[in-house]
């Protein structure tokens, strides 16, 4: 039994009760080490809390929620599963006798969806809320809305190092409790330029640094993950032995006796290396220097598949002061970043809640199968409404909820299984076709890491020789797990297979615990057992599991897919399905700018397609112009969300449909491609002058040209058919005999003079008088000019010299004979002596020039 020291939270442990018991709910806020995991709790029992039912403590970390049941059951002397236990993920130390049991989120989520009302519970305890884990904000929002309905009895205690405790009491409608803590000053040191070596030389550096320099108390190290610890507790090992240090790692994957030696005093000053469990979770005494690497392993949510996988990623400011606070417990401290200052300040300040950035599936199916409207439960924060509507949309082609919302009987197995819905529907599709096993093991694999260790680096190698060519890169990840796993899982199989020892070893506890929960179907005979099992079962339960990433082959030999419903990837050189025309992409790289690389894809028969998701599939026919025959098609598809399956063309057949597609493309090219343009632009600006004169006239528009073109369409099949039947005659036609003699009598084409064998055209022009232009001697035997618009509107006259340019510019050719042609008649004559210059232009005919 450990000694019980005095804890700054123990002077408040009884106004804490006193707050729970009157008004049923309150937020603790206190440094860490302070005692709120340890003593909050069992002083709840002994206040009788714990005499109407258990004390739930919910601690987003296994690791968390066990040393702190040891810890709480070891200080008063009592066995671990009697009255204190703790239940985890593959771990259960509790009982029918146990009155405060620290769990894990995942395990309180679970016990939410077989008992809602959480019969047996008096009073839950949410630790370390600063986290907002989507488990712990589901958690608190479900333990809220209990209070106020059936369980107002139920006690909500939110506790945290480090959180805005202010909107969490009023959501709850209780007090902010803070208890002082004192903590020292820390000074903070970051790198000058980033550093290049590895992370472990980069710690065993900054150890040294520090042992040199001399140390008073203990280092803490914060590091990602196991890999990261285990390797810098080689690298710290020389550096050790010089300064006489222990060196001990704490992370969830170690023995409970490891954990505890990292935790306690011992008899030398320790380099603790740890994951970011200590940053505020468990805290070590006697820690006088902090190392930073910065980094953590978090939860990545892909956008993809919805699926989250294990990251490192480099944490936030918020983090990197909780990390930093740990130097400073005892007196004053330092603590070493591994990265600089710029980095560090260029880190968001928090981490967004999981709520708000996290695929939603798993939530919005329990509360459906709850009853409930996601978007009407009342949540500390909202989650997204895209998120939400995109989590319905998945379960809803998953066949988890029907069309109304409500889950489906195979929805209800589904979250009974504890993994994704996605997970969970491959494994059921598989079981249901004669593959439990496999179909299991394929699933765990979908929901772990990559486990081959080659496949992790070579995304990008381009060595396409060097793999082989199959139907499913999860197949080749499945047999890869199959032989390693029939040779033993032992470390050295595993290397020798080329095989990541934690995530084989997770994908293996992931796979049997998913059979543990689908036997009970099994026997209970609701999926029937192995038939007669084979990959096809296996590739079709695949796609049953993401039926929203079917892509098809932009052709066949290309590595491009075009998926349904939009948008395109590329497929990996290192991926194995090459032939497949039809995929299905369970894993994408899209974090890069540009393209999408599919990581991993499985081949898809359309026939599944058509097997599983009828509904989706659409017989269609439709009408399409094919530019480059400039012909109407009928093209009859086969699609999947727009996906064409199968294809065919032909012409089509005049008709309705026909002449409105080919209307539609005609209209779109322009009227000019099926005229001449320039006749074309006559008649307007004719029709256009003419119906000046004489209103009642018709004029041809670019609305009567697109009615006409339409009407051209009419029975014709492509744009051949368009230029034969000519655009002009239509619209001629369209104006009618009546029409078009006023408008060669108001607007002629031409005009007859003299001396021209042929009319001189006439040019009409918007916003200006109609013109023709001709050679001065044209014009002999004029005594005036000529007129247009029934006699009303006299031509501009351009009159040219031999030399082709403008002697003059009128409309009133009389005037001009008397006024000005006498004199430039001088002037033509010296300069064009051998033209026939008449002294009277009226009366002269015109001859040509004599050469
Ligand atoms: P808090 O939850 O407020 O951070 P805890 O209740 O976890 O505080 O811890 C209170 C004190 O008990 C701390 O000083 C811590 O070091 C000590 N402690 C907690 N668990 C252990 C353990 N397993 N071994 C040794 N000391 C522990
Ligand atoms: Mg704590």
């Amino acid at each position: 039994m450990a000694a019980r020291a005095q804890l700054p939270i123990d002077a408040h442990l009884a106004r804490i009760v006193e707050a729970v018991r009157e008004v049923g709910a309150l937020v603790l806020v206190a440094e860490p080490g302070a005692g709120k995991t340890t003593r909050v709790p069992p002083a709840l029992m002994e206040a009788g809390f714990a005499e109407r039912g258990e004390v739930l403590v919910v601690q987003p970390r296994r690791l968390a929620a066990r040393m702190a049941a040891r810890r709480v059951a070891d200080e008063r002397g009592e066995r671990l599963g009697g009255r204190v236990g703790y239940t985890v993920r593959f771990d259960d130390r509790s009982s029918a006798e146990t009155r405060v049991c620290f769990v894990t989120e995942g395990i309180l989520v679970r016990r939410l969806i077989d008992e809602p009302e959480l019969p047996g519970v008096s009073a839950v305890v949410l630790d370390e809320f600063h986290e907002r884990s989507l488990q712990a904000d589901l958690s608190l929002a479900w333990a809220a809305r209990l209070r106020a309905s059936a369980r107002e009895d139920l006690a909500i205690v939110v506790m945290s190092a480090t959180l805005d405790a202010d909107p969490v009491a009023s959501f709850l409608g209780c007090e902010a409790l803070h208890v002082p803590g004192r903590t020292h000053p820390v000074a903070i040191e970051h790198l000058e330029r980033p550093d290049e070596r590895r992370l472990e030389e980069q710690v065993a550096g900054a150890v040294r640094r520090l042992a040199v320099r001399g140390l008073v108390g203990d280092v803490l190290v914060f590091l990602p993950g196991a890999g990261e610890i285990r390797r810098a507790r080689e690298a710290c090992e020389p550096i050790a032995r010089a300064h006489d240090l222990d060196v001990v790692a704490l992370h969830g994957d170690l023995p409970p006796a490891e954990q505890d030696r990292a935790v306690r005093q011992g008899p030398r000053r320790k380099v603790i290396l740890s994951t970011n469990v200590a940053e505020t979770s468990v805290t070590i005494e006697g820690v006088v220097a902090v190392v930073d690497s910065g980094l953590a392993r978090v939860a990545r949510h892909s956008p993809w598949t919805g699926l989250s996988t294990l990251e490192v990623a480099k944490v936030s400011r918020a983090s990197a002061a909780q990390r930093a606070g740990r130097a400073g417990r005892t007196g004053p401290g330092v603590c070493v970043r591994l990265y600089t200052k710029h980095d560090h300040e260029t880190r968001p300040a928090h981490d967004a809640p999981e709520i708000a950035r996290a695929d939603l599936s798993e939530l919005v199916l329990l509360l459906r199968a709850q009853g409930h409207d996601p978007a009407a439960f009342p949540f500390f924060e909202a989650p997204p409404r895209p998120a939400l509507d995109a989590a319905e949309g998945l379960l809803g082609r998953l066949g988890a909820l029907d069309e109304g919302g409500r889950p489906t009987e195979l929805g209800r197995r589904l979250l009974k299984l504890p993994v994704h819905p996605r997970i969970g529907r491959v494994a059921l599709e598989a079981a249901a076709r004669g593959e439990p096993e496999r179909g299991a093991a394929l699933a765990a694999l979908l929901g772990e890491r990559e486990i081959r260790l080659a496949a992790r680096t070579r995304l990008d190698d381009g060595a396409r020789g060097l793999h082989e060519s199959g139907p499913s890169d999860l197949l080749a990840r499945l047999e890869a797990f199959e032989a390693a796993e029939s040779d033993g899982l032992s470390p050295r199989t595993l290397r020798s297979h080329h095989l990541d020892p934690a995530a084989t070893h997770a994908a293996a506890r992931a796979r049997d615990q998913l059979l543990r929960h689908m036997h009970r179907y099994l026997h209970r005979g609701q999926v029937p057992m192995q038939v007669e099992g084979d990959e096809e079962a296996l590739l079709v339960a695949v796609l049953a599991g993401f039926p929203d990433r079917v892509g098809r082959r932009r052709e066949a030999g290309s590595d491009e897919i075009v998926f349904a419903g939009g948008g395109a990837g590329k497929l990996a050189p290192s991926s194995v399905v090459r032939d497949a025309m039809f995929v299905v992409a369970v894993d994408v790289d899209d974090r890069r700018r540009g393209a999408t690389v599919i990581r991993a894809a499985s081949a898809v028969e359309p026939e599944w397609l058509l097997e599983l998701f009828p509904e989706r599939v659409r017989d269609s026919e439709e009408h399409r112009f094919d530019p480059k025959q400039e012909r109407v098609e009928v093209v009859r598809a086969l699609t999947y969300d727009g996906l064409a399956l199968d294809e065919s063309r032909s012409a089509a057949e005049p008709g309705e449909e026909t002449s409105r597609v080919l209307a539609r493309a005609a209209l779109a090219a322009g009227p000019e491609a099926f005229c001449d343009a320039e006749a074309l632009e006559r008649l307007v600006r004719r029709t256009a002058f003419a119906s000046e004169h004489d209103p009642s006239l018709p004029t041809v528009t670019q609305e009567t040209i697109r009615e006409a073109l339409v009407k051209l369409a009419d029975g014709a099949t492509g744009f051949g058919d368009l230029r034969r039947a000519s655009l002009l005659d239509v619209l001629r036609a369209e104006l009618g005999g009546d029409a078009l003699a006023r408008l060669d009598r108001l607007a002629p084409e031409e005009v007859r003079l003299p001396g021209r064998p042929k009319g001189a055209p006439i040019h009409y022009e918007p916003d200006r008088p109609p013109w023709v232009e001709s050679r001065l001697q044209d014009f002999f035997g004029l005594t005036d000019g000529p007129r247009v618009a029934g006699d009303r509107v006299p031509l501009v006259l351009h009159l040219l010299a031999p030399n082709m340019r403008a002697v003059q510019v009128t409309t009133d050719l009389a005037g001009f004979w008397d006024r000005h042609y006498p004199s430039i008649r001088k002037e033509l004559m010296r300069r064009y002596p051998r033209h026939h210059w008449p002294e009277d232009p009226r009366t002269a005919s015109p001859r040509r020039p004599s050469r």
